[in-house]
């Protein structure tokens, strides 16, 4: 078979990217000749772009010529001026509301039903939270007990994750956007992965007190350790160590159940993307994501800064006034957060998605709005907050993937897919990553690492249709439990950074 040399995604466009690295003088079009070597993924010019001239790829408008470009040149990030970013004032909401998608093949999965009602969990897990990271120390020699002496025993609990973090003390616990972080460790504590059983470490002379962290009903001292109410160290151990017994007892009771597809929650993310990202991977994951959302099943997606140039679009798939003017606010807060800091979307990309084609955040963000699939969008999340609906949800998190993972778990993902390019090892404790490649390149380097390779819809060997089924069917079987993923296999887990705003004192 013939490899096409070229992807060129609308007619309008005037710049192609390339399926492999080529050489001067290589015609990737009819009569359209490299007048350099072009690395792979990267930009050529299939028209002669004036200076200020409009570079057009996936339709839109990636940026403007900053001098005179020949048919045939490689346009790279140093040759577009960004343009402005669209207005989020007066966005249409509902004219692109699709109903019909594609159908999913199963409706149902093996999950865990949820004691609190609500999403079921994909995994059995003994989470142990924190309202301070002073007593991380302790917990952490703790948990590595709990896991040589007690997990052994019971057969039935996957893992023992600490839920440690940066706050909860030196903080500014009443400044208006403290409300981000203290709701993501709220929340994160009912995540349906950690079978409604509540156990909390904490110092005594924090900020972020349990009440803070708690409902009323659930503090109790069943559920709380206060470090500075024990006589020492080894009593501190002893303490956490009775209280896990206790807990994964219980969890051990619990066992898999036939639910149905509306009971999973999962998000999407990506990180390392490069220009195939927005072609392979993440149209890919949106064709699995509206499988799952035709099946009544919740998918999340996020990241502020990579959906900004996009936003436009997506007002079109709200549902309704209510979610697009959320959008909205979502997006007005974080161009707030950005410029307070004294910079703006420029600040996304980073080095790695500019050597792997993405000339700017435009472009990027066209690519990363693709993992939305085409299903209409039903609610909008603040970053942590839980959802009220089921379906395809906007949950606005910083597109930072140790920071986006968090707060998508505080929002109740119980599985995450994510998608990447030039490839990151990234995992998290709390639930299965599963992780897609947009180049075959990175598969056949990292065939332990990468669960789902799209790359071959860039090489012609399959279609959108087909790795998003296969995905589809990756998510549900993971889920299920039936199969792990490598970052679960090899426990690769990312620390949990949570999004705080707010000032540090
Ligand atoms: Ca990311």
């Amino acid at each position: 078979m013939n490899t096409p040399k070229y992807i060129k995604i609308k007619e309008v466009d005037n710049v192609a990217t390339t399926v492999i690295s080529i050489d001067k003088g290589t015609e990737i079009v009819d009569g359209i000749l490299a007048n350099s070597p072009i690395p792979q993924g990267h930009k050529i010019a299939l028209t002669d772009i004036p200076k200020d001239g409009e570079i057009i790829r996936y339709g839109v408008v990636l940026g403007y010529a900053l001098n005179n470009i020949s048919k045939g040149d490689w346009i790279n990030e140093t040759m577009l001026v960004l343009p402005t970013p669209p207005d989020i004032h007066n966005m249409k909401y509902g004219v692109n509301v699709k109903h019909k998608l594609p159908i999913s093949p199963v409706t149902t999965f093996e999950g865990y039903r949820n004691p609190k009602g609500g999403y079921g969990g994909t995994r059995n897990i003994l989470a142990i939270s924190t309202t301070v990271q002073c007593v991380t120390g302790v917990l952490n020699v703790a948990v590595e007990k709990i896991k040589r002496e007690l997990l052994p025993h019971y057969k039935n609990v996957d893992d023992v994750v600490a839920i440690n973090h940066a706050y909860g003390c030196g903080v500014a616990i009443n400044a208006p956007d403290a409300v981000i972080p203290i709701r993501a460790l709220k929340n994160l504590i009912d995540n349906p992965n950690f079978g409604g059983e509540v156990m909390v470490i904490a110092l005594g002379c924090e900020k972020l007190t349990v009440d803070k962290l708690l409902n009323e009903v659930d503090i109790t001292p069943e559920n709380i350790i206060v470090l500075q109410e024990q006589e020492g160290f080894e009593a501190m151990i002893a303490a956490i160590v009775s209280m896990a017994d206790h807990k994964l007892r219980r969890l051990n009771d619990r066992r898999r159940e036939t639910l149905p597809l509306s009971e999973l929650c999962i998000g999407m993310q990506c990180g390392g993307s490069d220009s195939f990202s927005g072609v392979t991977s993440n149209p890919s994951a949106g064709y699995a994501s509206d499988m799952l959302v035709q099946a009544g099943a919740t998918v999340m997606f996020s990241e502020v800064t990579e959906v900004r140039d996009g936003v436009h679009i997506l007002a079109e798939r709200c549902l309704d006034e209510k979610t697009m003017k959320k959008l909205e606010n979502e997006m007005k807060w974080y161009d707030n957060y950005l410029e307070m800091g004294n910079v703006d979307r420029s600040a996304n990309p980073t080095p790695g998605n500019k050597k792997g084609g993405l000339s700017n955040i435009v472009e990027k963000a066209m690519g990363s709005i693709a993992k939305s699939g085409t299903s209409p969008i039903v609610e909008v999340l603040s970053p942590g907050e839980k959802p009220s609906k089921k379906g395809l949800i906007y949950a606005a998190t910083p597109a930072s993937d140790i920071v986006c993972g968090p707060m998508q778990l505080a929002s109740g993902i119980t599985l995450q897919v994510f998608m990447t390019g030039r490839g990151t090892p990234y995992g998290l404790a709390a639930a299965p990553v599963v992780k897609v490649s947009s180049r075959t390149d990175l598969k056949d380097m990292w065939k332990d690492l990468i669960d789902v390779n799209a790359g071959v819809i860039a090489t012609g060997e399959s279609s959108i249709e087909e790795v998003g089924t296969e995905l589809f069917h990756f998510i549900v079987d993971v889920a299920s439990g039936r199969k792990q993923t490598w970052a679960e296999r090899y426990k690769l887990y990312n620390d949990l950074c949570i999004f705080n705003p707010a000032p540090i004192t």
